[in-house]
């Protein structure tokens, strides 16, 4: 990911007011850390066809790392958002102008929103402190969620438990929260949020609900009748190495940190790493590509403790796998244009999960099976959940569809949840009543 420091200084400005704003940029970013995206815009291109298509893929070839795909070319009735950083922005008009691409600017300055959001999480933390309280209408780090995951469990300890299943490549606790009101290795539900570090709306949705759970059980009776028969188990921060970054450093970064003797770039792209389809076409083999797929099937710690602990669990009957962003609910595969054997139950019960979704805030997402509704992706989690035996696999988009893309205000994390909530509540009620 290349960053722009003072790329955004305009042709106004003396030499010396120039230097002083590159001089005080470069003391911010020391300050902070933080790579600075001054002036990088994100371009939406509505591709007419196939051609025009491969000439968007070509883009990313010919610019590896220059290019940063948020919405990757897939049908010509899906629209095209790419991250362009300012010293790149002439070329890359230049070569979507002379291909006839019409394009047009979703986000102008990207540094105006992180900045934006920065300003709240800060007016945020205040107020937690001075209230002693955690606000669930807004973005929170690495640490902050953890120290959240252990007040959390110990509040209810009655429904709710912590459990380690294991470490990230640079050795951060990975924790799945379980709810469950008794038995033992009762069927069970899983749900994970975070696999890309950068897609922030997904944490707090995820955290969202594991609060919803304790709040309506006894009181939601759908929900509590899951939880009579049920398990569920949410991991929050499925990729905690890559979220600290998007902390630290990289508020954009995408893969895990791992990284290999003799391999220049960093991080494999934790949802192109799993055995069904590995390597296969939507993937990538150059460690530098954001859809790197890694050396191996489940060479990463962050995958492979997961399907460690579902395997030996053994009796997982949903899982959901979210991120965000584009409104879409999936079901496999991905790796393949072949339907799946129930994929007309899939289908149908996605139909009624997108419903109950619309009903509460109006949104609209559209759904179908990975392959045939955005694109071919080898190597992702519920294409392995499928494989594994786990028939109710399901992938979130969330919101929104692109006018602010990853960078979501937390003004909207509330309504998100609200409305993810009762879509995943579909599902899990239709696997309750379906018992196989
Ligand atoms: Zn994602």
């Amino acid at each position: 990911m290349q960053s722009t420091p003072g790329g955004g200084l305009g042709p106004g400005l003396s030499p010396v007011d120039s230097r002083m704003l590159l001089i005080c940029s470069f003391i911010l970013m020391t300050a902070w850390g933080q790579m600075n995206f001054t002036g990088d815009q994100v371009l939406r291109v509505l591709a007419k066809d196939e051609k025009q298509l491969s000439l968007l893929r070509d883009l990313e070839g010919l610019k590896p790392q220059k290019v940063d795909f948020w919405r990757g070319p897939a049908r010509p009735s899906l629209p095209v958002d790419m991250r362009v950083p300012f010293s790149e922005l002439n070329d890359v008009k230049a070569y979507l102008e002379a291909h006839g691409l019409a394009y047009s600017i979703m986000i102008k300055d990207i540094q105006v929103l992180l900045n934006e959001e920065r300003e709240a999480m800060a007016k945020s933390r205040r107020r937690e402190r001075s209230t002693n309280s955690f606000s669930y209408s807004s973005y929170h780090t690495l640490e902050e969620i953890y120290s959240w995951i252990d007040n959390f469990v110990t509040e209810h300890s009655d429904i709710v438990s912590k459990i380690h299943i294991g470490n990230s490549f640079e050795n951060r606790s990975i924790f799945v929260l379980k709810f469950s009101t008794g038995g033992f290795q009762r069927p069970a539900v899983w749900i994970d949020t975070g696999i890309h570090s950068r897609e922030w709306i997904t944490h707090a949705t995820g955290i969202w609900i594991a609060k919803k759970i304790v709040s309506v059980h006894g009181k939601d009776l759908i929900l509590t009748d899951i939880l009579k028969a049920m398990d569920i188990f949410i991991e929050i921060v499925t990729n905690p190495d890559g979220f600290a970054f998007t902390h630290s450093m990289n508020r954009l970064w995408r893969k895990n940190k791992s990284s290999r003797p003799g391999i220049f770039c960093i991080g494999v792209d934790l949802n192109r790493n799993w055995k069904s389809g590995f390597g296969g076409n939507g993937s990538n083999k150059n460690p530098c590509s954001e859809t790197y797929h890694g050396p191996w099937p489940q060479s990463e710690p962050e995958v492979a403790a997961i399907v460690k602990f579902i395997t030996h669990h053994g009796n997982f009957k949903v899982l959901i796998s979210i991120h965000s962003y584009s409104q879409m609910l999936m079901y496999p595969y991905g790796h393949s244009l072949d339907p799946v054997s129930n994929y007309e139950e899939l289908y149908d019960l996605a139909k009624d999960a997108v419903k109950a979704l619309y009903e509460v805030h109006g949104i609209k997402y559209i759904f179908g099976s990975i392959s045939t509704t955005l694109y071919v992706a080898s190597g992702i989690t519920v294409d392995w959940a499928y494989d594994t035996g786990i028939k109710y696999a399901f992938s979130f988009e969330l919101r929104d569809t692109g006018h602010y893309g990853f960078l979501l205000p937390a003004s909207q994390i509330i309504p998100t949840a609200q409305e993810t909530w009762m879509a995943i509540r579909t599902i899990m009620e239709h696997a309750l009543n379906h018992p196989y």
